[in-house]
């Protein structure tokens, strides 16, 4: 079984789809912050690495 090493989350502002990679040497689990390629606002992106699968959400960082 190949290890999934990239995920895509919606941006939760303007919804375009966002690929990024996860970085293994920070650990299974990670946050960080990211701006959106597409309307460049900064997201907040919590991503998790279970068994067979990458679980990400994105949060809006600006209210
Ligand atoms: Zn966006």
């Amino acid at each position: 079984m190949a290890y999934q090493d990239s995920f895509e989350v919606p941006c939760p502002y303007c919804s375009e789809t966002i690929s990024l990679d996860f970085d293994y040497s920070q650990g299974k689990e990670q946050s960080f912050e990211f701006d959106c390629p597409v309307c460049c606002r900064p997201i907040d992106i919590h991503a998790r690495h279970t068994a067979d699968s990458i679980e990400a959400e994105a949060v809006r960082e600006l209210d």
